[in-house]
């Protein structure tokens, strides 16, 4: 029996796991809430394009027009404390619904998709997006979505609400890293069967990578990478720069920790024929770039992803020291 309670906003399946209650908001949302419904009709139509850099890095464009408020989405402070914001439970359209995940956070259809099946997890209250202190949520939350990758944007690193905590989670199957995790050569950089520590050869952009079984291991590491990062930070920065990607199969988790030194490239402030409308986040760093204009999409070359990483994640120097402290 479903039960729908609080204004008939929360849907239940009493004694159904999250994910069986997730996969009926899904089906309730997209064929009930008109913006949805449309949405993710619309999904179905949009072009992709990909590309094998150096002849091993996976990258696959999607040309996405109804994402162009979340990519040129203003996160300077005066914009945001004049805007109403969109997570909090108050202010969600009407036909918006929800599923509970423990006492915290509410799981979301997203209305303006990138994946054939997105979800936003924003926290019950209004707070501040800060990862510290809640790696073991993300952590949780990817195990009981055993078909998503659950993913955490920093509040400087492509979150459009830098002042409501939340978690996305998209399908499996869709981001080029899970592959590449499986198919790419890798440096095991520390740890054994149980949980690693390792890094991409050659990725284009620099990624730590934990895998294993333990939530208390895979937690102490996450600690000791933010620290680690934590010297990159300057004055305007809430927390170090970083995108997270997290999910679960067969008894481990898989967590890719992208740290970041810019939100978005120089291209995106350029005017005329030097502009690329390219916003990066935790999906563009999964081998997924985002275009909202179809001019970027039919013009973004080799040339162009090379340069957008290296402006936007770590030098080698400076990700080598960062990878060092997980060898003392
Ligand atoms: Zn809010």
């Amino acid at each position: 029996m479903i039960i729908e309670r609080a204004m008939n906003k929360a849907i239940d399946l009493p004694g159904a796991d999250l994910q069986k209650k997730v996969d009926l908001l899904l089906q309730q949302q997209t064929r009930e809430w008109d913006l949805a419904h449309k949405n993710y009709m619309g999904l179905q139509k949009v072009r992709k394009r990909s590309f094998k850099l150096h002849d091993r890095v996976n990258i696959g464009v999607q040309f996405n027009p109804e994402r162009m408020t979340s990519s040129a989405a203003k996160v300077d402070p005066k914009s945001i404390s004049e805007r109403k914001c969109f997570l909090c439970a108050a202010n969600l359209p009407q036909q918006q619904k929800w599923v509970e995940f423990g006492d915290d956070y509410l799981v979301l259809v997203n209305p303006f998709p990138i994946f054939p099946r997105h979800l936003t997890i924003p926290h019950r209250e209004h707070i501040d997006q800060r990862i510290k202190g809640r790696f073991g949520d993300m952590l949780n939350l990817a195990r009981e979505l055993e078909d998503f990758v659950v993913f955490y944007n920093g509040p400087q690193c492509g979150a459009s609400a830098p002042d409501h905590f939340h978690f996305q989670a998209g399908n499996k199957g869709f981001m080029p890293v899970e592959k590449d995790f499986e198919n790419m050569s890798r440096v095991t950089i520390k740890g054994e069967e149980c949980c690693r520590v390792s890094v991409f050869k050659d990725y284009l952009r620099h990624c730590i990578i934990l895998d294993g079984s333990s939530k208390t291991i895979l937690t102490a590491w996450f600690e000791q990478a933010y620290m680690g990062m934590e010297g990159q930070m300057t004055a305007e920065n809430p927390e170090p720069m970083m995108n997270i990607l997290v999910s679960w199969e067969k008894g481990r988790w898989k967590v890719f920790i992208f740290p970041r030194k810019k939100h978005r490239p120089w291209q995106f402030f350029e005017e005329g024929e030097k502009q690329i409308l390219l916003s990066p986040a935790s999906v563009d760093l999964g081998g997924m770039l985002i275009t909202p204009r179809e001019e970027d999409f039919e013009k973004l070359g080799v040339s162009d992803i090379v340069d957008i990483f290296g402006q936007i994640t770590w030098k080698d120097e400076d990700f080598e020291k960062l990878i060092r402290l997980f060898k003392t």
